[in-house]
């Protein structure tokens, strides 16, 4: 069965995230819009995957916990995990490899957790856009010893993607990767042999609640599972938009 997704979404905890990006809005907009599947992937943090969670849990939306990593080569790399736990201890080996630089919300926008009452917690102090010290090659491997899947984000955009930063696509590693929709899948897999064959996912990257994805992207699952979403992901499944 075909299963609707944006498995990139960024809440108020990204600086540059929206602070409409409440977990509660973010499951009631994908909801509205017909999702059946979504991942929150903030930068370098997964602290608001609880609250999606248990916010898409009470509208009926399957949540993937996860996270957008940024290497140590600056290249961004969508980390989706089966379980909380799982995004929360991958979460505490990213953290202890961020630089310690503060965040200066004047300049970057606040960075907000919140519970799955959408009530803020707290903020997060170090900044979470830099980069972390993890290696590109490292961060496939530590996604999957916590059981999930590590794939190169919007990997055709200018900056922070595996082509701007390294002028190709690794295929060591890595069995999915997102494009921005900007360029022809055909054409890339032409000039970049390595995702050739290789799940290719589109997602919204969205900042702002009217970026979600609307239906159209979709992967072929035999039912909805966090397990069995990463597991299409590790060893492909049928694919379109
Ligand atoms: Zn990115
Ligand atoms: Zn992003």
């Amino acid at each position: 069965m075909r299963f609707f997704y944006d498995l990139h979404i960024h809440s108020c905890l990204s600086p540059c995230g929206d602070k409409d990006m409440t977990p509660n809005n973010i499951v009631n907009m994908a909801k509205l819009k017909g999702l059946d599947i979504i991942a929150l992937t903030d930068h370098n943090s997964s602290k608001n995957c609880p609250a999606l969670l248990k916010a898409a849990e009470r509208a009926g939306v399957l949540a993937l916990p996860g996270m957008e990593l940024c290497t140590a080569e600056e290249c961004h790399v969508v980390c989706l995990f089966p379980n909380l736990d799982a995004a929360l201890e991958f979460d505490k080996m990213v953290e202890k490899s961020l630089p310690d630089i503060k965040n200066n919300p004047d300049i970057f926008g606040e960075q907000i957790i919140m519970d799955g009452d959408d009530t803020i917690t707290g903020t997060y102090p170090t900044l979470l856009t830099t980069a972390s010290s993890i290696g590109l090659d490292e961060a496939a491997n530590l996604a999957g010893r916590f059981g999930g899947v590590a794939v190169p984000a919007h990997i055709d955009r200018p900056s922070f993607s595996v082509i701007s930063v390294l002028g190709d696509v690794p295929g060591e590693g890595f069995s999915a990767y997102e494009i921005s929709g900007l360029n022809c899948v055909d054409t890339l897999s032409q000039r970049y042999p390595a995702i050739s064959g290789k799940t290719i996912l589109i997602n919204s990257d969205a900042h702002y609640l009217s970026d979600i994805n609307e239906t159209g992207q979709w992967l072929e699952l035999g039912f909805l599972s966090p397990e069995n979403v990463i597991g299409a992901l590790l060893n492909g499944c049928q694919w379109g938009f």
